[in-house]
This record gives C-alpha cells, structure tokens and sequence, in this order.
C-alpha cells in the first residue's frame, strides 16, 4: 500500500499536492464548508442557476416520469425524449443544423477531436488551451501543431507549413479557463476560411456569459455560420451538468458514429436534460441576469485594480490574480479562506510552471456587498504581503 507514497510526497515537496474541500452545502454565492459559511468566489456557477427552483422542479419532474438513471448508452436503449428535445434546442441556441450531448466538456473534447481527425491530419492548438482539448488532440493520432497563445501570425504560419495534411483543423477554447481572456476568433475564422481549414471553439465558459441571447463567444463576433464544431457545456453557466456538439447534421451523424465518448457511456440521466431546458429558458429569456453577472465584473475588477491587484488578461468573469509560486498561492489561498473567502490555488500542470494563482470567478448571485467584502480581505491579503 505504500507504493504511491514517494509520487505523494514529491508532490507534497513541491506544493503540487492537491486535496478536495468538502462542501456540506451551497446557497447562491455562499458554501459552508467545516460548518462555516463563506463566500464561494471559484464556482463557474457564473448565473447562479444550480440550485435555481426551476431547474429542480423541471428535474423532479422529469425524474417521475423517466426515473433516474438512463439504463445504456444512446445507441443500445438510453435516448430518451428529453435528449432528442435538448439537442433540438442547443442546435436552435447555437443557431446550428444539429447538436449532440456528451456526457461531460471533457468527454466532448476527447470524443469529438479523434472523431473529426486522426493519422494524416494536423490540428492546430492554441498552447492555453484546456486540458481536455490537448487530451482529445492527443487521442486523435493526428499531428498537433501548438501556437503561442492567441498569436494568429503564429497559426498562419504552421497552417502555411502543413498544406499537405488531408484535413486541418484550429481548436481554441473561446473563453481560456485559467486566464479569463477571449479568443481571437474573427481573426481564427479568417485564417481558416484562407486556408480552407475547419474550426472548433470549445465555449464552455462563454456559453450563457457572452452574446444577447447568452449564446456565447461566437454569437457575440457575429460569425454565426462560420465556425464549424462549436462545443459547449452545460455545467458552467446553465447550472445542470453535460456538454454538446453543435454544428451541421453531417457533423452530428460522424460522432454518433464514431466518437468513442459517446458510444461507449451510459446516456446524461433524463432529468439532467430536464434541468438543462430550465435553464435553456432562462439563459434565453432572462438578459438581467447576464447584466448583473457583468456589472459585478466590472465592480471587482476596478476595485481589485484601485487596490494595485493586477488580474492579468482577464476580459471575462474569470478573474485570475496570478502570485507564480506555488507554496506562495496556497498560502494566500489558506488565508482567503481564514478570512471567509473559498478561492481555490491553481497550480501547475494545470497553469504553466511559474504561473500559479488564485482563479477568482464572479456570479451574478454576488450581492455588491459580497463583492465589497471581497475586495476588503484582498486588500488586506495585500497589505500582509500574501499577494
Ligand atoms: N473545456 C473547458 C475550457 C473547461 O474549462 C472545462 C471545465 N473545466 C471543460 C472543457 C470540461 O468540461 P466539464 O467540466 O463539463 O467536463
């Protein structure tokens, strides 16, 4: 039993090792954890709709009639109603032919990426993107091109060094996870349209965050049309869980052929889909709570900046104060936390060595006070030398 102690303690030594929190309990932008309430400041919970009462009755609902669990995969037994009616309307959102679910953001990258590109192909990746992606990229067997981030001379370059792949194709996240910056995505259009190859944006956090109708990164440069895979989640924004494809009906019929994360697991639970249509409806009909998600933005990020705290490239509600040393950003993660404030450390590998943080996100479930208060104990954190 102790065969994995040397890998824990090495990670131990260079402050990589990492613990889960137990949360006994969430209400809006607060969490109790260890009996204590504190500010949630790292959901991606941006709207503020997982314990929304429309999303649990739909699911309640939905759970009466269809029971829980799905039973198989979508190809044996488990495509119920429910699924074929959310495909229909993320296909409608994302103003696509189709769509099609996956289980989780991360089983759609590494099922949609080897399905659309294997031996012969080139993908090309931006070097921030997320984990998922560059795990779906190395899946696929085809040849992985990264360029510096968000460097579209870079990309042309590498798209003007592989004219003899059979396919190409760029992959980007449209919001990066860690950085909170946006994707140059007119400029990524125009380069794949020079180059005749197809694009993917992976809007797992601009889905419900970006454009009027909540539609995301693409909705919002107005290239609609023009990006061929666009994948999104359903556990960030829309407060449910699960992921989708959504793009033209050929793309659609390929990964129900041949993209393994879909065939081979058992189908989302019908209720989950449910919860996914309430929140659909909200995230649609609803433009005030994107408003007060940005406004709270732009209130954290002007007071943390007034206070001399830098957050990096942010554009988004993801807010990254970047300390580099590991040890360092526990500590004041430590400190976050003893002050009433639940902001996790990120650390390497999921950011680049020398670039560990506190990935700060706002909800439009803050309260100016929330944000207020926020500010005070980073100022404070400030002050103490921990940032
Ligand atoms: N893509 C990006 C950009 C993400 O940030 C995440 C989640 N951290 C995923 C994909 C994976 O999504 P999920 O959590 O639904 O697996």
């Amino acid at each position: 039993m102790s065969m994995f102690k040397d890998e824990l303690s090495q990670l131990e030594q260079s402050h990589l090792r990492r613990r889960l929190t137990v949360v006994e309990s969430t209400n809006g932008s607060r969490i109790t954890v260890n009996g204590r309430e504190m500010l949630q400041l790292c959901s991606n919970d941006y709207l503020g709709l997982a314990g929304h009462p429309l999303l649990r009755k739909a699911a309640c609902e939905a759970m009466e009639r269809h029971g829980f669990g799905s039973g198989a995969s979508r190809l044996v037994s488990g495509t119920s109603s429910l699924h074929e009616e959310l495909e229909r309307r993320l296909a409608r959102f994302k103003n696509t032919e189709a769509a099609l679910l996956f289980n989780s953001g991360y089983a759609a990258n590494t099922g949609i990426i080897p399905a659309v590109a294997g031996e012969g192909d080139v993908l090309l990746s931006d070097s921030l993107n997320h984990a998922s992606i560059i795990d779906g990229c190395r899946l696929s067997k085809a040849e992985v091109l990264v360029y510096r981030h968000k460097d579209l001379d870079h990309a042309e370059q590498l798209l003007a060094k592989s004219r003899a792949a059979r396919r190409r194709l760029i992959v980007t996240d449209g919001v990066f996870s860690m950085d909170g910056d946006v994707a140059p995505l007119p400029g990524l259009v125009s380069l794949a349209e020079q180059y005749g190859a197809l694009l993917m944006v992976d809007d797992a956090h601009g889905s419900g965050v970006f454009g009027s109708n909540g539609g995301g990164v693409v909705e919002h440069f107005g290239l609609s049309g023009r990006v061929h895979i666009q994948m999104g989640t359903l556990g960030k924004a829309f407060g449910s869980f699960g992921a989708y494809a959504a793009g033209s009906r050929d793309l659609v019929d390929l990964l129900v052929n041949r993209s393994r994360s879909f065939i081979y697991s058992t189908a989302l639970p019908p209720a989950i889909c449910a919860a996914s249509m309430a929140a659909l409806d909200i995230v649609e009909n609803d433009p005030a709570l994107r408003v007060t998600l940005w406004r709270n933005r732009e209130r954290f990020v002007n007071s943390l900046q007034s206070c001399g705290i830098e957050t990096g490239g942010s554009e988004t509600p993801i807010i990254p104060i970047i300390i580099g040393d590991s040890a360092k950003t526990l500590q004041a993660s430590e400190k976050l936390f003893e002050y009433g404030i639940y902001a996790s450390a990120i650390r390497p590998p999921t950011v680049l060595e020398d670039a560990a943080r506190i990935r700060t996100t706002v909800m439009s479930s803050h309260a100016d006070t929330d944000i207020d208060f926020a500010i005070s104990i980073f100022s404070r954190l400030k002050q103490e030398g921990f940032l």
